[in-house]
C-alpha cells in the first residue's frame, strides 16, 4: 500500500533517509520542460540510508531549495536524458561538489554509452577546461563516481538494473525524440525507471502502450508523463485515455503544462474525456513536494 504524506511542514528540510526503511518518492517538480507554475519533473527516491535524484534540470537546484536541500546534500543522481529540464542543473552539481572543500564526489547511475554522450555533448562545455591551466582537461569521472547498471532481459525490451542499497532500480529505454523515430534504436538516449517493481515512472516518452501494460502487472503506482496536446515527443492525455481503465486506475500524470487547470484551453467539446484526470479514471495529477510513501 502507499500513502501520500505532507513534507517540510514546518520548513524543516526533507530527510534523505527513511527511518523504517520504506521507499519514499518525492517529485521536486511535476511540470513540463517550460513550466513556470511548477518546477520541472525531477524526482527523488529515498529508501533507508540511500537516495537518488532522477534528473536535475535547469530548475532542479531551485526545486531542491524548495524542500531544504541542495546539490551538495544530494549524493546520487540518475539522469534520464539530455533535455535541459532533465540535466540543466547537472553542471551546478558537478562544479559545486568539486569546488566546495571537503565534499566527496557525488555518485551517478549511468550506462556507459550515455555517459559518453552526456559528457561530450552537454556537460563538457562548462566543465572540461576548469583546470586546463593545470595541465589537464577533466572528464565526467572527475566530477562523479560512476555506478554502472547491468543489462536485464524484460519482455524483449532494453532494460538495465542497479541495486542501490535496498532499492531495486530498473531502467528501461524509451522512445522520446525525435518523434519520427520508429524504435528506441532510432531515438536519442532516454529512459524510464521502475523502483522495487512497485513504482513505475515513465520518463519522457512518446505514447508506448506496451510499457504501461507490462509494468502495470507488478507496479502499485505508475507515474506517466503527460502532454496536454496531441503530437510531438510526449504521450498526450488523449493517448493515455486509450489505456484500459485498470491501468489508468493505478496512474498519476506528471510533466504537465501550466494550463492543466484551464481545461477550456486544451479540451475540445468533441473530446471523449473531461480533462479532470480523476473523473477520467486516473489517480490524478501527480503533486510536487509531497511524499508517496510505500509500506
Ligand atoms: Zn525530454
Amino acid at each position: 500500500m502507499y500513502k501520500i504524506t505532507r513534507i517540510c511542514q514546518n520548513g524543516e528540510p526533507l530527510p534523505l533517509t527513511t527511518d523504517d526503511g520504506h521507499l519514499r518518492i518525492v517529485f521536486i517538480g511535476v511540470g513540463s520542460a517550460f513550466a513556470k507554475r511548477h518546477r520541472q519533473s525531477n524526482i527523488l527516491a529515498i529508501q533507508g540510508d540511500r537516495h537518488v535524484l532522477i534528473d536535475c534540470g535547469t530548475q532542479g537546484p531551485l526545486g531542491l531549495t524548495d524542500i531544504g536541500l541542495s546539490v551538495l546534500k544530494v549524493r546520487c543522481y540518475l539522469p534520464t536524458h539530455s533535455h535541459a529540464d532533465h540535466i540543466g542543473g547537472m553542471e551546478e552539481v558537478a562544479l559545486m561538489n568539486r569546488y566546495t572543500p571537503n565534499i566527496p564526489k557525488p555518485k551517478m547511475i549511468i550506462l556507459r554509452d550515455y555517459q559518453d554522450l552526456l559528457w561530450s555533448k552537454s556537460l563538457s562545455g562548462g566543465a572540461e577546461y576548469c583546470e586546463a591551466n593545470q595541465g589537464r582537461s577533466l572528464q565526467l569521472t572527475d566530477f562523479f563516481d560512476i555506478l554502472r547498471p547491468k543489462a536485464l532481459e524484460v519482455s524483449g525490451r532494453k532494460c538495465w538494473g542497479y541495486r542501490h542499497g535496498n532499492m531495486e532500480i530498473m531502467i528501461m529505454r524509451t522512445r522520446h525524440f525525435p518523434d519520427s523515430a520508429a524504435s528506441v534504436d532510432e531515438s536519442q538516449w532516454c529512459c524510464g525507471v521502475s523502483i522495487n517493481r512497485r513504482a513505475w515512472i515513465s520518463g519522457d516518452t512518446m505514447f508506448d502502450p506496451e510499457y504501461p501494460r507490462r509494468f502495470s502487472q507488478e507496479a502499485e503506482l505508475m507515474f506517466h508523463d503527460c502532454q496536454l496536446f496531441y503530437g510531438g515527443v510526449h504521450a498526450s492525455y488523449q493517448e493515455l485515455m486509450t489505456l484500459p481503465k485498470e491501468i489508468r486506475a493505478k496512474m498519476y500524470l506528471y510533466h504537465y503544462g501550466d494550463n492543466w487547470d484551464q481545461r477550456d484551453t486544451w479540451v475540445r467539446k468533441s473530446d471523449p474525456f473531461a480533462g479532470d484526470p480523476v473523473q477520467d479514471g486516473f489517480l490524478g495529477w501527480a503533486d510536487q513536494q509531497v511524499a508517496y510513501d510505500f509500506y
